[in-house]
């Protein structure tokens, strides 16, 4: 079946393009071109805000209880749930994530989402009654923004487009989705989902287009608030024009998070634990835990566990079940990795398995070799650096103030985890690793909970009620005169 497409999600219904430029979606792993649809032009962006602006000025959506809303997005779910495993399929196909991975994190997490954000949205408080200081009592109501512009990235396209979209929706506003150029096609289907689950015309739109028109959408003067995940530098950019115009903004950005392996941790099962929080979606992940640390004393043998385990992990096909690493979503990534491991040779780091060339038996794709490299000092760039790809530095630490001054010691604060076999020794660790969510032996990211960066990794949280929260005004009405 093609997965050619002709048309933008616009008000509704299938729009033409305002031009006749085109996306072509390249298999990371064969090459080929495996769909064209249509890029997105500031035109067609004006269009879909203006859809975007008329369904929240006039339209049922803003206007409806928010229990109205959340039947339309319980349906929704369910029809979801129906297409987990094309959706998977989809993600697979455009950027080559593992099928493992896909099937965990592209379309099962994304619906998780929506469930929780349903159970969150029934018990938030959307107008509430307090008792006041001046009158007896003060209403405190949560409204929606308006129109939302929701920039996910290519890395996890419907994870961050759903973590968006959906507690956006179940507050009232409306929404501009631009999808990454290199993933437009899961947003087709994501179209085809909402309409059938009877979110009016207009509520949703989707766009897929370039970082220009990116651009356009944040800066349009019909936007009203800009949720972006990518990259740190994208974010800064996004965050100067919101703030001289004064829109609302939450960022998810990068990271550089750091795995605190303390010498109490069971080895073998730590190593469990990284092959997959190291080097989920073949090291393309925000929360990626890409400094591995551990004590002087145990440094050798952290250094050869990792070796062994990241070697036996298989590399290749991304559709193949069995694969752990896949390739990389474009040249030009394939091409920055390759830059990173040739660049901390040169920094002085030790590579103690891959290095740069293809994997064995691989021969055209994007494909790096999942590298590890040994000897690194944290100040070198490989250990500062989004690297964004299956390549780990292994640091060495004094005791734990050490390691937590280390794991601090980074612009970015997106996650980390500690191993440890003491719990509440690995607890106080997370308490002072400054970074916005931690595990402990693990890293599950749990939908009830916020999810978000400090310093450098963003501004604002998704998922909990504090990830609906940012999707709204909040709006205090004084219904009585104080007595004076
Ligand atoms: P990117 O910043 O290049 O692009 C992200 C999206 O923003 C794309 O849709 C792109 O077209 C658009 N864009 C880029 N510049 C823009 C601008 N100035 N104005 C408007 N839109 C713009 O990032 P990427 O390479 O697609 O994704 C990888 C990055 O995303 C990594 O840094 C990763 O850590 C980050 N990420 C963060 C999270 C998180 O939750 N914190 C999750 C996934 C990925």
């Amino acid at each position: 079946m093609s997965l050619d497409r002709d048309a933008f999600f616009i008000d509704g219904g299938w729009a033409a393009p305002a031009t006749s430029a085109t996306l072509q979606v390249v298999s990371p792993h064969s090459e080929q071109v495996v769909a064209t649809v249509p890029e997105g032009s500031p035109a067609d962006v004006d269009a879909a805000v203006a859809a975007a602006r008329r369904a929240f000025d006039e339209g049922p959506w803003p206007r409806m209880s928010p229990e109205e809303r959340i039947e339309v997005i319980q349906a929704f779910s369910g029809l979801y749930a129906g297409k987990l495993a094309e959706m998977a399929d989809l993600i697979t196909t455009e950027m080559g994530a593992p099928t493992s991975f896909s099937n965990l994190a592209q379309s099962p997490a994304p619906w998780m989402q929506i469930e929780a954000f349903l159970g969150i949205a029934r018990a938030f408080p959307w107008e509430e009654r307090r008792p006041g200081v001046l009158g007896p009592e003060v209403v405190v109501r949560r409204e929606p923004i308006g129109v939302v512009a929701a920039i996910p990235p290519w890395n996890v396209p419907q994870f961050t487009t759903v973590s968006k979209v959906v507690p956006a929706l179940l507050a009232g506003n409306t929404v501009v989705v631009k999808p990454a150029p290199e993933t437009p096609l899961d947003g087709y289907l994501l179209a085809e989902l909402l309409a059938e689950a009877g979110v009016p015309a207009g509520v949703v739109n989707i766009v897929a287009a370039g970082r220009e028109v990116g651009e356009h959408l944040v800066a349009h003067p019909g936007v009203d608030k800009v949720a972006f995940t990518g990259s740190t530098a994208a974010g800064r950019k996004i965050a100067a024009v919101c703030g001289e115009q004064l829109k609302r903004v939450s960022l998810e950005l990068g990271g550089k998070s750091a795995a605190i392996v303390l010498d109490d941790a069971d080895l073998a099962a730590t190593m469990e634990g990284l092959r997959f929080v190291a080097l989920m979606n073949s090291g393309q992940a925000c929360v990626a835990q890409t400094r591995i640390l551990a004590s002087r004393a145990n440094y050798d043998a952290v250094v050869d566990a990792l070796a062994e385990t990241v070697a036996g992990m298989a590399v290749g096909d991304p559709a193949d079940p069995a694969t752990e690493v896949g390739p990389m979503v474009a040249q030009r990534q394939q091409e920055r990795v390759e830059k990173y491991i040739a660049l901390g040779q040169e920094e002085g780091a030790r590579v103690v398995v891959g290095g740069n060339g293809m994997p064995d038996g691989l021969d055209r794709g994007w494909y790096v070799r999942p590298t590890v490299f040994a000897d690194v000092d944290n100040r070198m760039r490989i250990a500062q650096e989004e690297i964004f790809g299956p390549v780990l530095s292994v640091i060495p630490y004094d005791d734990v103030d050490d390691a937590v001054r280390i794991a601090n010691d980074s612009d970015y604060g997106l996650a980390g985890t500690v191993w440890t076999a003491d719990a509440e020794a690995g607890l106080d660790v997370a308490r002072r690793v400054r970074a916005g969510t931690y595990g402990v032996n693990t890293y599950t990211m749990d939908f009830a909970a916020p999810f978000g960066g400090f310093k450098a990794s963003g501004i604002g949280r998704e998922f909990g009620p504090e990830g609906l929260g940012e999707y709204t005004e909040v709006k205090s009405i004084y219904p009585t005169a104080p007595a004076m």
